[in-house]
C-alpha cells in the first residue's frame, strides 16, 4: 500500500486509476478505497464475485471493473457483477454480452481490447481493422452493450522502444474509435511498469496493481 499515495498523486488528475485488487483480499480493497481509490480491476469472473459485494451493496461509488480474458459461458456471471468489462476481443463475445445483458435488462459498458504488441499468448483483437469490426458492430447491432473505449496491455518485458510503439498504435487506434462513437470516452493503457510512458501517449486510465498492493502471492490460489 505505500506507493498507493504517490502514484495517485503523480496522476494529478490526468487519469483514472483502476486499482488492480486480483489475488489481494477484500481488505486491501477497502484500505485502498478510504485512501480515495474508487475504481477496482479484477481478472477473474470467481475471484471478483467472491471478493467484492454484489452491485447496489458496495461502499459509495466503489465500482469493479473485469479486465482479464472472458470466456463466453462466465458472461452472465461477469456482468450481473461488474460495472464494466475491459477485455472484449471478439465479436461472439460482443454477441454475447449483448444476449446475456438485454435479458437481465441492462446496459453494460465495454472496453476493446487491443493486442498492441503482437505478442501470441496475449487477447484482444489482433488487428486495427477487427477491432474496428466489433466497434461497428456494437454501434450497428447492440442496444445493451455501451463502447466506452479501447484497452491494450503493454509488451512483456517493459522495452521502451516497443512500449511506446506499442502505445502509439494504440492511441491513434483509439482516435479512429472516438471518431465514430460519441460515448467512447476511455483509453486504458499502462501499469506498474509502464504507466508514465502511457500517459504521454494519451492514456485516460492506468491499470495499476503492483505499485499498490504489492507483489502478488500466487499460491494464494
Ligand atoms: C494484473 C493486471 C494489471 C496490473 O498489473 P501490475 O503490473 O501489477 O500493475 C493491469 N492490467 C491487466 C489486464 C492485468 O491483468
Amino acid at each position: 500500500m505505500t506507493d498507493y499515495k504517490t502514484s495517485s498523486d503523480k496522476l494529478n488528475g490526468r487519469a483514472a486509476l483502476v486499482a488492480v485488487s486480483k489475488f489481494h483480499p477484500y481488505e486491501a480493497v477497502l484500505e485502498a478505497y478510504e485512501q480515495g481509490a474508487r475504481l477496482f480491476g479484477e481478472n477473474r469472473v470467481q475471484e471478483m464475485r467472491e471478493k467484492f459485494p454484489p452491485k447496489g451493496e458496495r461502499p459509495d461509488g466503489m465500482k469493479v471493473f473485469l479486465i482479464g480474458q472472458l470466456q463466453r459461458n462466465k458472461v452472465r456471471k461477469a456482468i450481473e457483477w461488474c460495472d464494466r468489462i475491459e477485455s472484449v476481443d471478439s465479436l461472439p463475445l460482443i454477441d454475447k454480452i449483448e444476449k446475456e445483458a438485454a435479458e437481465l435488462g441492462i446496459t453494460m459498458d465495454v472496453l476493446l481490447e487491443f493486442n498492441s504488441s503482437g505478442e501470441e499468448q496475449k487477447s484482444g483483437f489482433r488487428s486495427e481493422e477487427e477491432l474496428l469490426e466489433g466497434a461497428g458492430y456494437i454501434l450497428s447491432s447492440c442496444s445493451h452493450v455501451r463502447l466506452k473505449g479501447v484497452m491494450t496491455v503493454g509488451p512483456l518485458g517493459g522495452d521502451d522502444v516497443k512500449n511506446r510503439a506499442a502505445f502509439s498504435k494504440t492511441k491513434a487506434l483509439y482516435d479512429r474509435v472516438r471518431e465514430i462513437a460519441d460515448t467512447v470516452d476511455t483509453l486504458s493503457m499502462g501499469m506498474s511498469a509502464d504507466w508514465e510512458t502511457a500517459l504521454e501517449y494519451g492514456s485516460t486510465e492506468v491499470r495499476i496493481g503492483t505499485a499498490i498492493f504489492g507483489e502478488r502471492d500466487y499460491s494464494r490460489k
